[in-house]
């Protein structure tokens, strides 16, 4: 059955997540479908960034590192996100970028097992992952980075740490974490799992993954360049060392020693300063998803992306869109990913009428659905919205061929 616009505002009416809806920031007319690369602006996160910047810094200066609570907010912003994708307190701490953390956490993991010598990475992974694991490799002599399909068959007896990520970015395919992990596990290796498409949109079970990373400016909306995480598991943190030992990691950091020692738990992570006002920004931005709670949001998503894709196959069959990602919901994370031809030109046309999804090449355009910022009527306009593009032709025109820097 077809839902009429009427409908879809009456869904949204009885929807338990509208209360939280109404305090994110929302362009006028626009429908944003990128949640999923850049999660929209919240006023509780604007009023934190104020008064970060005005009351923290402006008056409080150098007090404000213990009178504002500054030098734990690594530890207490893991503590929220270890609450999202159902960690323990101490198992997450904020800091860096996932760039950067998937380095600390393969060099940990190879000082964990060092009669191993391979790193398996998904060949498909989101390359900074694969970059990241090269360059670590490069480091250190013997250190090979496989790249393989992620099947429990890859996994070889001489491989150290297993890299994935939880849903591929592109198809949005999401992995059998359990499962996985077992099969890393019962060759002897460990498992680090990417959650950057996971973490604040679906509810996560870690159950016995050793590591994982995930970042803080998509579906945890804490702005652009927010700060990243990652996750040890409790039985490996007195063994967990790491090479960009900093003296925010140290044991006593204000005792000024040349000798560095770790500090206890996952502080020893840290490298140097924690960037305070990103991380107060992304600090207030939780709050919202958990007081969302993780299995209505996704409920709310999955109802989403079922309407999109019967309302574009029931209203613009011709367009030919192509779903690459699984339709069953247990296999599916919180975007829609279609192949077409014409991708590039699509996505920029539709941008043009203030919808935005993105594109990722060759031919790939991703629907981002984040119900804390989108509801069942945008979605509804938003294929009204394309159906009119696709009749119109106006995605043929020469200027939408333009690529820009960012897509
Ligand atoms: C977005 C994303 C990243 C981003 O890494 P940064 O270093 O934070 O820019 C890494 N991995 C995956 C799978 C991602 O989707």
């Amino acid at each position: 059955m077809m839902l009429s616009r009427e409908d879809c505002a009456g869904l949204d009416r009885r929807d338990p997540l509208k209360g939280i809806r109404i305090r994110f920031r929302r362009p006028k007319d626009l429908l944003y479908f990128d949640g999923n690369s850049l999660g929209m602006l919240s006023q509780p996160a604007l009023r934190r960034a104020v008064e970060t910047i005005e009351e923290e810094w402006g008056e409080g200066l150098i007090e404000s590192w213990t009178e504002a609570g500054w030098i734990n907010l690594p530890e207490r912003v893991g503590a929220k996100i270890a609450r999202l994708i159902g960690a323990e307190a101490d198992e997450v701490i904020a800091t860096d970028s996932t760039s950067v953390n998937i380095f600390k956490l393969l060099a940990a993991a190879l000082r964990i097992r060092p009669e191993r010598h391979a790193i398996l990475v998904e060949a498909g992974s989101f390359p900074t992952d694969i970059y990241m694991a090269e360059g670590l490799a490069s480091l250190l002599p013997g250190i090979e980075v496989r790249l393989a399909e992620p099947t429990a068959d890859a996994i070889g007896e001489d491989v150290a740490v297993v890299l994935l990520g939880h849903v591929d970015y592109r198809t949005a395919e999401l992995r059998d974490m359990a499962a996985l992990t077992a099969a890393a596990h019962s060759k002897g290796a460990l498992i680090l799992w990417d959650l950057s498409h996971s973490a604040g949109a679906l509810p996560i079970a870690l159950g016995a993954a050793d590591f994982a990373v995930g970042c803080g400016y998509k579906y945890l909306n804490g702005g652009p360049g927010a700060p990243a995480w990652l996750h040890v598991a409790r039985r490996w943190q007195d063994a967990f060392s790491q090479p960009l030992s900093g003296w925010m990691g140290h044991a006593a950091a204000f005792d000024f020693e040349p000798q560095y020692r770790p500090a206890k738990g996952l502080r020893r992570a840290l490298s140097g300063t924690p960037p305070v006002i990103a991380l107060s920004v992304l600090d207030a931005a939780l709050d919202l998803l958990l007081e969302a709670d993780m299995e209505r949001l996704r409920a709310s998503a999955q109802s989403q992306m079922d309407l999109f894709d019967g309302l574009l196959a029931a209203r613009c069959p011709e367009a030919g869109l192509d779903l690459v990602t699984p339709r069953e919901h247990h296999r599916r994370g919180s975007h829609l990913a279609y192949r077409h031809p014409e991708g590039y030109a699509l996505t920029q046309a539709l941008r043009e009428r203030l919808v935005i999804p993105d594109f990722r090449a060759p031919d790939i355009i991703r629907f981002g659905f984040t119900p804390l910022t989108l509801t069942h009527v945008d979605v509804w306009d938003a294929v009204d919205r394309l159906a009119a593009v696709w009749r119109e032709g106006s995605f043929r025109e020469p200027r939408h061929r333009q690529r820009a820097a960012v897509t």
